[in-house]
């Protein structure tokens, strides 16, 4: 199942055969209860508790394509969730760094990761504000909607860093991929309308 799953993104649109093989490793039965794993691979985000989801996995791969990981880098993700995003970034090699705004999603992901047997450093807070003791990042992947993108998120990407956040009102949002080329100067691109759950916190929704 995870198989077809994985021709089905493909078939959606992304190229990238890294983001495809670590789409084609992840379990992600793992992140369903046992009732609901028949879900598991068909491409769609599912409830996950307290008013969240798992992203759905052609979303998931989207934005992993569009952050373009090497090995080694230096990851913030924001809006840890289920966890599964981060996995596929632990895949691709990245040091992960991922923050949880809802403390019960946090102190479930922080426990149920580990013993999938992978190593992510775990945060709960307000990740509008980014993670300023842990920059800079190489990346950094938004995967809740935000009304406008975080000045500090800019601030702590590396020379040379991307930014994939998506932005819009609580209807739909524009994927937008920041690349800062050099201290003063940024790309900016957008893509697809997709639907995320919104960022809260004080740049985001409140
Ligand atoms: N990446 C997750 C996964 O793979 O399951 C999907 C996450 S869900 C679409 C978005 C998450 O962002 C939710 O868990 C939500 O609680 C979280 N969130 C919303 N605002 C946040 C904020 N300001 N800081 C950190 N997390 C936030």
């Amino acid at each position: 199942m995870r198989k077809q799953l994985v021709k089905e993104v493909a078939t959606k649109g992304i190229k990238s055969r890294a983001v495809l093989e670590a789409l084609g490793k992840v379990p992600r039965h793992f992140f369903f209860e046992k009732i609901f794993d028949v879900h598991a691979y068909e491409d769609k985000a599912f409830p996950i508790g307290e008013g969240q989801t798992i992203s759905q996995p052609y979303t998931v791969a989207f934005q992993t394509e569009l952050l373009q990981v090497k090995t080694g880098d230096k990851i913030l993700e924001i809006g840890t969730g289920s966890g599964y995003q981060a996995t596929i970034l632990l895949e691709l090699g990245a040091k992960v760094f991922t923050i949880e705004y809802q403390k019960k999603l946090f102190e479930k992901t922080i426990k149920f990761l580990p013993s999938m047997g992978y190593k992510a450093n775990f945060y709960q807070g307000d990740g509008s504000k980014g993670l300023p003791e842990k920059a800079p990042y190489d990346g950094i992947l938004v995967t809740a909607g935000a009304p406008t993108v975080p000045e500090a998120l800019v601030q702590q990407l590396k020379v040379g860093g991307r930014l994939v956040i998506p932005v819009g009102d609580n209807k739909k949002q524009q994927m937008i991929l920041i690349h800062k080329i050099s201290r003063t100067k940024l790309t900016k691109k957008a893509f697809d309308h997709f639907r995320f759950v919104p960022l809260l916190g004080e740049k985001g929704w409140k």
